[in-house]
C-alpha cells in the first residue's frame, strides 16, 4: 500500500517523510561530520537544521504557488487573499517547515501580489511561524518579497543564467537582506540536465559565492533540477539518476552547502495518475534523501511510505527512476493502465474539491483507512464499489471489510489504538454491513467459516447496566467474533436457550450491582445441570477475579474466566482457543485464589456484635443539629437546566468507562492517551450540547427530609405527629481493626430527633430513546456515548440536588464550594447509596421507593434485584452530621446476621444472600 496506515497516522501527514529520512541517514556513510553545515532560518520561530541529522529533512510547502496549485491561482486571480492565506495556514498545519510563495503568472502583478500577500501573512503567526521561500524568476518580485519579509527567509532562486555579474549582483542583494538562497543548476548555456553539468555548475556557483562573495556556505541551497522522467524520450531516462547522483557529488564537493529539489516534477508525465505519482515521489525521495537531500518542495499528500509501496509497483517505479532497464517506461505505463482501471482517476488536490487525498488510494486501502480512522462519510460508496468489484456481499464483508478490521484489531492489540477508536471503527463496519444487507437476502451467511467464534452475551436478570457489555460486544465484533447480544435483564433461561440454539462458542455474563453476582452463580449452576461445556466469561463493575474463582467457578466444570476490562477480552479468548495449557493454568490460578480466601477467612477475627456496638461512632453532641428551614417534607422537582447540570459533571469516571486511566482534566495531557482522551472529550461535549439544546434527557428528582433517630443499627423515620414512617436497617463493622477503634454503622450518625434525607434522581427514559436512535443508525459509538453521558448527568444531578438540600438545611448556604470541591466531597455530610459498602443490602431500597413513592413521582422502578430502571438514575440517603463518613461494612458475624434477619423478618440464609457476596 501507499498510504501510511500503520500507527494510526494518515497518509496525508508528512511525518512519514521524516521517517524515511530517519531510516536512511543511519546507513549513509557519506554523511561525514565535516560536511555538515548548519542551516539557520527563521519565521517567527527559528528553524535550524544540521545536515546529516535524521530529523533534518525539511519540507517546503508547494501549494502557495500559482504555477503549482490551481486552487491558489484561482484565489489570487479572484483577489481572495483571505482564501489564499488559508492555503498557507493549511500548509503549515500539515507540517510544512517552510512555505514556497510564488506569483509568476502572466496576468498577475508579481511585485504587488508578493508584497500584499506577505504583509497579510505577517500578521498571522500561524503562518509566519515558518520561514518563507520567496519564489520568482523575476528578481524584482524577489526583492519586493525580501523587503516585506520578517525573519530569515530563502530566495528561490539565484542562478548563473544571466552571467556571473548578474549572479553576483543578485547574491549581494540577497545577502544584504540577510536571506539564504536556493541556487539552481543553470548557467549561461541553460539548464543542467546531465550529472556532469549539474555538478560543474553548482561547483562553480559555490566557488563564486564562498570565495569571491564571502558567503557562508550554509546559506547556499543547491537545487540541481528535478526533471521529468518516463516521457518517452531516451535522454530523459537518466534524469532521475542524474539528480540523485548530483546530490551526492554536490554534498561532497561543496562542503557546508545544502540541497533541495522540486520533487513533483519527476512524475509529471504521469499527471492524472495519482497512485503512480505517489509511488514515484516516495521512491525518488527515498533515494535522494539517501544521497543527502536536505529539503524538498513537496506536496505531502502525494508522498507515501517507501516501505509500503506495493513491491511490484515499487520495482516498476524504481526501474524508471534509477534507469535500471530500457523498457522501464513501457512497463510502468502498462502497470499504470491496470491501476487506473482499479483505482480512481484524475489529479485532485486536497482543497480543490474538498476531497481528502487518501480518497485517491486503491479501494482496499480506502476501506481500511475509513475503518481505522472511524470515518463514515465514504464507506457507502466504497462498499458499493467493492460489491461491484467482488460480486457478492459476503466477499466484501469477508474480504476488504474484515481485512480492515483485522488491522484495527492488531493496532488495538499493540496498544496503538484505544477503545473509543475501536468502537468508532465498528461504526464504520456496521454502516458497510447495513448497506450490504439488502443484497444479502438471497444468500445465507456462511456462518463460522471466517468467524473466530460465536459469542452470546447478556446483562443478567435484574440488572440494567450495559455500557461495558456493549463496549465488549463491539470489541469482539471488531476482532472477528460473531456476537449475539441479548440485551439487559436477561433470564438464565433465555441465555442458555440462545446459547444452545446459536451453538455458542462462548457465553458472556455482565452485571453491575452485587445481586447480579448471585445471579451469575445461578447461571453457572444451571449450565452445569444442563451439561453445557461452553466457556463462561464474567464481567462488570462488582465482579472480580476472586469472586469468579471462589463463588462462580466451583459450580461449573467448564472454564469460568473473569475479564477485567474490555481491552482484555480478545486476548483471553484467543488464549483460550490456542493455548492448550489455558484450562489447567486457569484451574491452578483459581484454586490458589480459593486457598488464599480460605486462609483469610480462618484468620479473620470478628468482634462480637455487643463489643462492636460498644465502640460505635459518637458524633459530637456539641454540634447543633441541622434542621430543614422549611420543615420536613417531600419534594418533586423537574426544574433543572441540563446546561447547568453539565457544569457539575465529574468527567473522570467517563474516561474510565473507556479504559482510559487518569483523572480529568490532567488526563487530556496524558503522555500515552492524552490525544485520545481529548478526542473522546470533544465527541462527548459535542453530543452533550445536542442533548442540552434538544432537551433529550428529562432531569427529575424526588427527595424527602424526615425527622429521624438512630438506635443500634436502625434508623427510624417519623412523621410530624410522631408516628413511625419507616425503619431502615443497617449493619455494623465487626472485623477486628489493626488501626482505629471505631466500629461504624450508618445509624451512629443519626442522633435523637435528628434529620435524615432520602432521594432519587434520574435522567428519564430519554437516555434510552436517544441511544436507540443511534443504535438504529448502526452507530454504537454514539449510542454508548449517550448512555455514558446519561450516567454522568444523573450523578451531576445528584451532586447539584445534594448541594441544594444542604442549603435547605441551612449550613450549606455558606459552604462556598467550587465544582472541584464538590467532586472531592468537601461538604458536610454524606449521601450513601443503598447497596454500596456502608449499606450493602440492596433490598433496603424498597423502603426508599415506598417512602418517596419514587415510581409514580419520577418513573424510576426497581427490578427484581433492585437495580434502578432507567439506568441513568441515582438514589441514596442523606446524612447531615459532620461526623458522617463513608466506610465498608465488610465481614459480619453470625450473631449480627441473625439479629439483622430478625429485624427484617427474613431468614438468616436469605439475609446472607444479600449481604455476603463471598459469604459461606
Ligand atoms: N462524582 C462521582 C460521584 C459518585 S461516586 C461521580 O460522578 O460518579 C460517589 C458516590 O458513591 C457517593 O456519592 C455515594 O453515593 C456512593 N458511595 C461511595 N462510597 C460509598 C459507601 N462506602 N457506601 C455507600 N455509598 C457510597
Amino acid at each position: 500500500g501507499l498510504v501510511n496506515i500503520v500507527g494510526g497516522c494518515c497518509g496525508t501527514t508528512p511525518d512519514h517523510i521524516r521517517e524515511v529520512a530517519a531510516s536512511v541517514v543511519g546507513v549513509n556513510p557519506r554523511r561525514r561530520p565535516e560536511l555538515q553545515g548548519r542551516l539557520r532560518l527563521s519565521g517567527l520561530e527559528p528553524l535550524e537544521v544540521i545536515a546529516g541529522q535524521a530529523s533534518g529533512f525539511l519540507m517546503v510547502g508547494e501549494r502557495t504557488n500559482v504555477t503549482g496549485s490551481p486552487k491558489f491561482q484561482k484565489l489570487i486571480a479572484a483577489d481572495d487573499f483571505e482564501g489564499a492565506l488559508s492555503v498557507a495556514r493549511q500548509q503549515v498545519e500539515n507540517g510544512a517547515n517552510l512555505i514556497d510563495v510564488n506569483f509568476d503568472e502572466g496576468m498577475l502583478d508579481g511585485v504587488k501580489c508578493m508584497t500584499r500577500f506577505l504583509n497579510l501573512a505577517g500578521s498571522e503567526p500561524s503562518i509566519t511561524r515558518v520561514p518563507v521561500m520567496v519564489d520568482s524568476s523575476d528578481f524584482r518580485v524577489i526583492e519586493a518579497g525580501l523587503k516585506t519579509l520578517q525573519g530569515k527567509g530563502v530566495v528561490n532562486s539565484l542562478s548563473l543564467k544571466g552571467g556571473v555579474e548578474e549572479f553576483k549582483r543578485q547574491a549581494r542583494l540577497v545577502r544584504r537582506y540577510g536571506a539564504a538562497a536556493v541556487v539552481m543548476a543553470f548557467d549561461e548555456q541553460g539548464q543542467a540536465a546531465t550529472l556532469e553539468d549539474k555538478v560543474r555548475i553548482c561547483g562553480r556557483a559555490y566557488r563564486i559565492l564562498v570565495e569571491e562573495e564571502g558567503w557562508d556556505p550554509s546559506d547556499i541551497i543547491f537545487d540541481p533540477n528535478v526533471l521529468t522522467v518516463a516521457t518517452g524520450i531516451e535522454e530523459h531516462q537518466e534524469y532521475g539518476v542524474a539528480f540523485i547522483e548530483a546530490i551526492r557529488r554536490i554534498k561532497a564537493d561543496c562542503p557546508g552547502a545544502f540541497t533541495s529539489g522540486g520533487i513533483s516534477n519527476v512524475s509529471f508525465s504521469f499527471r492524472g495518475n495519482h497512485a503512480i505519482r505517489e509511488a514515484m515521489h516516495s521512491a525518488f525521495l527515498y533515494h535522494s534523501i539517501r544521497a543527502g537531500l536536505d529539503m524538498g518542495i513537496v506536496n505531502a499528500g502525494m508522498v507515501g511510505v517507501y516501505e509500503q509501496i506495493d513491491p511490484g509497483l515499487r520495482d516498476a517505479v524504481e526501474d524508471v527512476i534509477l534507469n535500471r532497464r530500457a523498457d522501464a517506461t513501457e512497463r510502468l505505463l502498462a502497470l499504470a493502465e491496470t491501476l487506473k482501471k482499479a483505482g480512481t482517476e484524475g489529479e485532485r488536490s486536497t482543497g480543490l474539491q474538498g476531497i481528502p487525498k487518501w480518497r485517491e488510494a486503491p479501494l482496499e486501502e480506502r476501506i481500511t483507512h475509513s475503518l481505522i480512522h472511524g470515518i463514515t462519510d465514504f464507506i457507502d460508496e466504497d462498499t458499493r464499489e467493492a460489491l461491484s468489484k467482488l460480486g457478492r456481499p459476503l466477499l466484501v464483508i469477508e474480504g476488504p471489510l474484515m481485512a480492515g478490521m483485522a488491522v484495527v484489531g492488531d493496532l488495538f492489540g499493540q496498544g496503538k489504538m484505544f477503545l473509543p477508536q475501536v468502537v468508532k471503527s465498528a461504526r464504520v463496519m456496521k454502516k458497510a454491513v447495513a448497506w450490504l444487507t439488502p443484497y444479502m437476502d438471497a444468500e445465507k451467511r456462511a456462518g463460522g467459516s471466517s468467524s473466530q467464534g460465536r459469542f452470546v452475551i447478556a446483562t443478567v436478570k435484574g440488572d440494567v447496566h450495559d455500557i461495558g457489555k456493549n463496549i465488549v460486544s463491539v470489541v469482539l465484533g471488531c476482532n472477528g467474533y460473531e456476537v449475539v447480544d441479548l440485551g439487559v435483564m436477561v433470564s438464565c433461561e433465555k441465555i442458555l436457550e440462545a446459547a444452545h440454539e446459536k451453538n455458542a462458542d462462548f457465553i458472556g455474563l455482565s452485571g453491575l450491582i452485587t445481586p447480579s453476582l448471585e445471579e451469575m452463580i445461578f447461571n453457572a449452576q444451571e449450565m452445569k445441570r444442563r451439561e453445557f461445556k461452553t466457556p463462561l466469561l464474567i464481567g462488570g463493575a462488582t465482579t472480580s477475579q476472586a469472586h469468579t474463582a471462589i463463588k462462580i467457578a466451583p459450580h461449573y466444570p467448564g472454564p469460568v474466566v473473569h475479564v477485567a476490562d474490555a481491552s482484555r477480552v480478545v486476548n483471553v479468548l484467543s488464549r483460550m482457543r490456542t493455548d492448550p495449557g489455558f484450562g489447567s493454568g486457569l484451574a491452578l490460578e483459581q484454586e490458589s485464589l480459593r486457598e488464599a480466601h480460605r486462609r483469610r477467612e480462618r484468620s479473620t477475627e470478628l468482634l462480637s456484635l455487643d463489643e462492636a456496638r460498644g465502640r460505635r461512632a459518637r458524633p459530637d453532641s456539641a454540634v447543633p443539629l441541622a434542621r430543614p428551614e422549611q420543615g420536613h417534607g417531600r419534594w418533586v422537582r423537574r426544574d433543572f437546566d441540563l446546561a447547568d447540570l453539565a457544569t457539575y459533571i465529574d468527567w473522570s469516571p467517563f474516561f474510565w468507562t473507556w479504559d482510559l486511566k487518569g483523572v480529568f482534566p490532567a488526563i487530556l495531557e496524558h503522555p500515552a492517551h492524552g490525544a485520545q482522551a481529548r478526542e473522546l472529550h470533544r465527541d462527548a461535549t459535542t453530543l452533550l450540547e445536542r442533548i442540552i439544546n434538544q432537551r433529550r434527557f428529562e432531569p427529575q428528582a424526588v427527595f424527602g427530609l424526615y425527622r429521624a433517630s438512630g438506635h443500634d443499627e436502625t434508623i427510624a423515620l417519623e412523621d410530624s405527629s410522631g408516628g413511625e414512617l419507616e425503619r431502615f436497617e443497617f449493619l455494623r463493622q465487626q472485623k477486628k481493626k489493626v488501626s482505629g477503634d471505631t466500629y461504624y454503622c450508618l445509624a451512629d450518625f443519626v442522633r435523637e430527633d435528628d434529620t435524615v434525607g432520602a432521594f432519587c434522581v434520574s435522567m428519564g427514559d430519554g437516555v434510552r430513546r436517544f441511544s436507540a436512535e443511534f443504535e438504529q443508525a448502526h452507530d454504537d459509538y454514539s449510542a454508548i456515548l449517550v448512555k455514558a453521558l446519561g450516567d454522568r448527568l444523573a450523578e451531576a444531578l445528584a451532586e447539584k440536588l445534594h448541594a441544594d438540600v444542604r442549603s435547605m438545611m441551612g449550613f450549606g448556604r455558606s459552604e462556598g464550594l467550587t465544582r472541584q470541591d464538590l467532586i472531592a466531597e468537601k461538604y458536610r455530610g454524606i449521601r450513601p447509596a443503598l447497596g454500596y459498602p456502608a449499606c450493602p443490602d440492596h433490598t433496603e431500597k424498597q423502603k426508599l421507593w415506598k417512602l418517596l413513592d419514587v415510581e409514580s413521582a419520577i418513573g424510576v422502578s426497581l427490578t427484581e434485584n433492585f437495580a434502578m430502571n432507567p439506568a441513568s438514575s441515582v438514589s441514596g440517603l442523606y446524612f447531615f452530621d459532620p461526623a458522617a463518613r463513608y466506610f465498608a461494612v465488610g465481614d459480619v458475624g453470625d450473631d449480627q446476621l441473625s439479629a439483622y434477619a430478625a429485624r427484617k423478618g427474613i431468614s438468616p440464609a436469605e439475609a446472607a444472600r444479600w449481604i455476603r457476596p463471598f459469604g459461606s
